[in-house]
């Protein structure tokens, strides 16, 4: 695996995608030659959006940014980097939980991969306390959730 061909994996549930993974995108984008939004189907966790849905949200913002793709897997994420040959997973940092829970993996995936660097950005401050799961929660009550959703997507 050679890392000059810089293409990144950004894995997540994106059940919503939101301001939070968009800041986190725009400042990745610079840095790698391409960027994989990759949408983790796992059969233990309960989707909120149905994936259909969360893809088409997500390509409606980058459908016409040649660097990135979006794609969905089932497997392992560091096996499905391999198959990518991508070099890099790209992950967002809000808080020390966050860190806890991705320090862990991170390593472990060095572990069983060490040519795949797991890349880290801390959120801007303004978007610290997003999060889909707050989100998942606002829209259950009814609540509107426009300022936490990047303008293109329609919930
Ligand atoms: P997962 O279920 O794998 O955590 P998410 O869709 O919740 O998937 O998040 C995908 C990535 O985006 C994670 O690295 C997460 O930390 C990051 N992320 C989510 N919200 C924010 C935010 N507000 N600021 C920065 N990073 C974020």
């Amino acid at each position: 695996m050679d890392n000059c061909n810089r293409i990144a994996v950004f894995p997540g549930s994106f059940d919503p995608f939101t301001i939070g993974h968009l800041a986190i995108l725009e400042r990745a984008l610079p840095l790698f030659d391409k960027i994989i939004i990759a949408l983790g189907i796992n059969s233990a966790k309960q989707d909120f959006f149905p994936l259909e849905t969360r893809i088409n949200h997500i390509l409606s913002i980058f459908e016409h940014n040649p660097k990135i793709e979006v794609d969905t897997y089932t497997s392992l994420t560091i096996e499905y980097c391999r198959n990518k040959h991508a070099g890099f997973i790209l992950r967002g940092l809000r808080n020390t939980t966050d860190f806890q829970f991705e320090k862990s993996i991170a390593q472990m995936n060095r572990e069983l991969f060490p040519q795949i660097e797991t890349i880290f950005l801390v959120t801007p401050p303004e978007y610290g306390h997003v999060s889909s799961t707050i989100v998942r929660e606002l829209v259950k009550y009814g609540a509107d959730v426009s300022r936490y959703i990047p303008g293109k997507i329609v919930l």
